[in-house]
């Protein structure tokens, strides 16, 4: 599942965001705005490692646009991060934040590690340099992040601590994703999960996908992927692959996600789960099935395996799972993708209801949590698809005409501080 080497990001980014601008007619100033990066920070983050030597990290934080309101978006710890790529998830997190409607512009950050190579200990330490080296630029009213691949709550919860310290003052609003003893929100743990098995319904029953007899495929297993497959396995729906990093098992009559969760709580990974069949990561993508959802990281859907591909529908848990050469062959062949700014955008939307509970100091059950999510996510998918009908487009450049358009009224409402 790797992705060095592969496309730059940022630049498959542009693609998608030019098309849709050229589609809306943008005003040519906002165009040229939102073009680049509001701010980009590039900062050393040295560790005393527990053998008594300093390692020096390398770490960004990229703010795109801060246009709709604070900057918001996860951390990622991943050996392959770079700055092309923060930058991209960056500029998705503001068109995300914008599809969902959320009152949020969008940032990104990410550490040059692999986490499962540190001690608990260095990766407090890591965590704790890293946010004081983006302190300046971060808050509850600047930019609030949240975790993402390679991070959980309990680094939320060093990033809060830390954070707060450096305040001097109880700042729980700074982050999101957080433990719920420190103000985090009932349902965040799960909500991309829910965020993409609820697209699955809305999308199965707008393009006709039988979902009682449908077969899924899910690329990774990490939150959204382990999430997601939960919510369909319960639902009935049947999970025939899944892949992690290390490997991939395939059982045409269904995979037991109970069964198949448990056996990585204890092992790690799924590669010699019993009940099902090893095969190359490399084929999962390309299995018989009727949806597919990659929910692991970028690039992973390319011009050489998209005219290979079996599935009618594809729900991108991942940002930035799908190049746009690989959508151009999709869509000449009838697969119908839900974008990630759409398809992902569950757990965003819960991390501003985590961020909006953390201000009033007064907590929602999680019924509340979940019924409020499930209706923008369903109010959301409508609004996509009905402009990518009106505009007779994909519905990834449905969803960047919806977002794109609300940001440039923003713009425009404000004007250009001189
Ligand atoms: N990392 C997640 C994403 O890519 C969540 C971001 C957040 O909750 O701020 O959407």
């Amino acid at each position: 599942m790797s992705h060095a080497n592969a496309k730059d990001p940022w630049q498959e980014m542009l693609k998608r965001f030019n098309e849709a601008a050229r589609r809306l007619s943008l005003d040519e100033n906002v165009w040229k705005i939102l073009s680049e990066p509001d701010l980009e920070l590039k900062v050393s983050v040295p560790v005393v490692m527990d053998n008594g030597k300093v390692e020096v990290f390398t770490g960004y934080r990229v703010q795109h646009s801060r246009a709709m309101g604070p900057c918001k978006g996860g951390i990622r710890y991943d050996i392959n991060v770079n700055l092309a790529e923060v930058k991209a998830l960056a500029a998705w997190m503001t068109w995300k934040c914008s599809v969902v409607n959320l009152p949020f512009g969008g940032g990104k950050g990410g550490v040059i590690v692999d986490p499962s190579k540190l001690s608990m200990r260095e990766l407090e330490m890591l965590t704790r340099r890293y946010t004081a080296a983006i302190a300046d630029i971060i808050g509850p009213d600047r930019d609030v992040p949240a975790p993402d691949v390679g991070t959980n709550d309990k680094v939320m919860a060093w990033v809060l601590d830390t954070y707060s310290m450096r305040k001097g003052e109880n700042c729980s609003a700074v982050v999101t994703g957080k433990p719920l003893l420190l103000g985090g929100s009932r349902g965040r743990a799960d909500a991309t999960g829910r965020g993409v098995f609820d697209i699955l319904q809305h999308a199965a029953n707008r393009f006709r996908v039988d979902l009682r007899s449908a077969r899924v495929v899910v690329q990774g297993f990490g939150n959204v992927g382990a999430t997601s497959a939960r919510y369909f396995h319960e639902a009935g729906i049947k999970v025939v692959g899944i892949s992690d990093v290390r490997g991939a098992v395939y059982n045409a009559n269904g995979i037991d996600i109970t069964k198949l969760r448990e056996w990585v709580a204890k092992n790690k990974f799924v590669v010699g789960y019993p009940d099902a069949q090893a095969i190359d990561p490399k084929d999962l993508l390309t299995l018989p099935c009727d949806v597919l959802v990659p929910a692991a990281v970028e690039n992973q859907i390319t011009e050489e395996n998209a005219g290979k591909i079996q599935a009618k529908l594809i729900i991108e848990g991942a940002n930035g799972p799908t190049t746009d050469e690989a959508d151009k062959i999709l869509e000449a062949k009838g697969v119908q993708v839900v974008p990630d700014i759409l398809a992902n955008a569950g757990g965003v939307t819960v991390s501003y209801f985590e961020w909006v509970q953390d201000r009033m100091g007064f907590f929602w059950p999680e019924a509340e949590v979940n019924q409020r999510l499930d209706e923008v996510m369903h109010r959301s998918f409508q609004e996509v698809a009905d402009m990518a009908a009106k505009n007779k487009t994909s519905l990834r450049i449905g969803a960047y005409m919806l977002s794109v358009d609300r940001v440039a009224q923003v713009y425009k409402l404000r004007g250009i501080y001189a």
